[in-house]
């Protein structure tokens, strides 16, 4: 059985403990490869190999970074076959979504090797008596920490800006997902990646992770994660002062108005619902319909909803993939006995499904769910999974209300034709990413992260950029 193994230092290294952990193929439920289960030394080494590193590729020229990060997307894409196929199999997600995905990921080195590029100084002057200039500069040896729902993309999206602003890299991956990061180190080797700006340490959170947020000398962490996990991070890098940017969870709504393009607002609901398997942090998980329109919009989602087919990852039909792991199975099957508890409906889905050949697979129907008072645990606390709850507003104050009530603020769409509600709306809403009669239209040069408990800080174009670096003013007097 394949054996994955760290990138240290530009080689590929068996963990210190010569342990490893079962990886699981969630189509089939079968162990498929072994990861290495790492401990804080191997972190060590990878700090090591990091921290020789930096002084070379913090002083190295932009261009130079643009031109590797610039190769390693072209490596990404030349490979998004190979690529996708590995992340299908190791996450469960459709193989025509990881396809998407590797091209994606290609893309954030390709942003920010061009970012790398563009980033400069600024200087303001004091109407002629002083002037000021701001030197932005690499911090050191950073830690990236990323989840399983969108392996590579995530991973890719916070080394790529670490790297272009001069960083070495400590990174850890899911360790549930790890397959696509293994691969990354191989291309890293090929695009011409000096040996230990990127290392790439597998193994379990409270292990791996845990010895890069406590390492003295891991001097920022970049998350993206559940918000449990979150807060542990940040009690113990605030009083190491560590800089500490944090993607966490969401509950996310969309709000659905009578004067909606109702076709459209149908259509990409349900979408935002079950791309992934619902398994993304930006997925729609609360649909809150004007009541003018409940009925029909209710008629039209679940018919939608029909058209989605569960089934083997990698048949290119299928619409939902399998479930990331039976831990994760599990958990999403208890939200569903959960919502019966609490009054909810199943109008659709909530079943087990079992694929000819897959029967070990962890699959589940998309389920929506109606009757659920809005402040019920299941429509409040994040699910992560493809199940949704429709509720109906009478006005746009309770809709505002529901929308806001859980401790999370990631992300929204709002589905009216009306101009002036939709900006009123927006501004009303408490959430980092507000869409509007869209969802999950990105552009990578906007602020990206959540309000209250989905996190601190913001990715994504120049906020990347600025988080990865320390900068100094100097004021010159004239
Ligand atoms: P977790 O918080 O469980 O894990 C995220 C990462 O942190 C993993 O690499 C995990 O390792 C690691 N980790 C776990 N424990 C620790 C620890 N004590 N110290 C340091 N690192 C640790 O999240 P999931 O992987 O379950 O991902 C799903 C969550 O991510 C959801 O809540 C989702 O909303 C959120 N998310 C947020 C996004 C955003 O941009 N806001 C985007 C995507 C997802 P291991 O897996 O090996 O245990």
């Amino acid at each position: 059985m394949k054996k994955l193994a760290n990138y240290i230092d530009g080689v590929d290294f068996a963990p210190i403990s010569n342990h490893y952990i079962n990886n699981f193929n969630p189509s089939t439920g079968d162990v498929y490869s072994l990861i290495p289960d790492s401990d804080e030394r191997d972190v060590e080494m990878a700090y090591e190999a990091a921290e020789k590193a930096f002084e070379t590729w913090s002083k190295s020229p932009s261009e130079k970074r643009f031109k590797i990060l610039n190769r390693i997307a072209e490596l990404i894409d030349l490979k998004n076959e190979e690529l996708a196929l590995a992340e299908s199999i190791d996450q469960g997600k459709p193989i025509w979504l990881a396809k998407t995905e590797m091209t994606r990921s290609a893309q954030n080195f390709r942003f920010f090797a061009t970012a790398a590029m563009q980033f400069n100084s600024e200087s303001h002057t004091m109407e002629g008596h002083a002037i000021n200039y701001t030197i932005k500069s690499p911090i050191g040896v950073v830690g990236c920490i990323s989840p399983w729902n969108l392996p590579l993309y995530l991973f890719s999206w916070k080394i790529a800006p670490a790297l272009a602003t001069g960083n070495c890299v400590v990174a850890k991956p899911s360790e549930i997902t790890p397959m696509t990061a293994y691969l990354l180190g191989e291309i890293c080797n090929e695009a011409g990646l000096p040996k230990g700006v990127l290392n790439i340490v597998h193994g379990l959170g409270p292990k791996v992770g845990n010895a890069m947020v406590s390492h003295p000398n891991i001097k920022a962490i970049s998350f993206t994660g559940g918000t449990a996990t979150g807060k542990h991070i940040a009690s113990i890098a605030a009083p190491m002062f560590k800089k500490l940017s944090l993607e966490l969870g969401g509950k996310n709504p969309n709000l659905i108005f009578a004067d909606c393009d109702f076709n459209k607002a149908v259509k990409e609901s349900v979408r935002s619902s079950f791309l992934n398997q619902g398994e993304i942090c930006l997925c729609g998980s609360r649909i809150l319909i004007e009541r003018s329109i409940y009925e029909k919009f209710k008629t039209a989602f679940v018919a939608e909803v029909q058209t989605y087919t569960v089934g083997n990852p990698l048949l290119d039909e299928t619409k939902i993939g399998a479930i990331v792991s039976q831990a994760h199975f599990e958990k999403v099957l208890s939200y569903i006995e959960l919502a019966k508890q609490e009054g909810g409906n199943i109008i659709c889905g909530g079943t087990v499904v079992k694929p000819e050949g897959l029967k070990n697979g962890w699959y589940i129907s998309p389920t929506v769910i109606e009757n659920l008072s809005y402040d019920c645990r299941c429509n409040q606390e994040e699910i992560f999974g493809p199940v949704v709850t429709l509720t109906p507003f009478d006005t746009e104050e309770e809709a505002l209300m529901m929308a806001n009530s859980t401790p999370y603020g990631l992300a929204c769409s709002v589905w009216t034709e009306n101009l002036t509600k939709a900006h009123r709306v927006a501004g009303a809403i408490q959430s980092g990413i507000v869409w509007i009669n869209c969802w999950l239209l990105r552009d990578l040069r906007t602020p990206f992260g959540g309000m209250k408990q989905s996190g601190v800080g913001r990715e994504g174009g120049w906020n990347a950029m600025n988080f990865f670096t320390e900068q100094k003013n100097v004021c010159v007097k004239l």
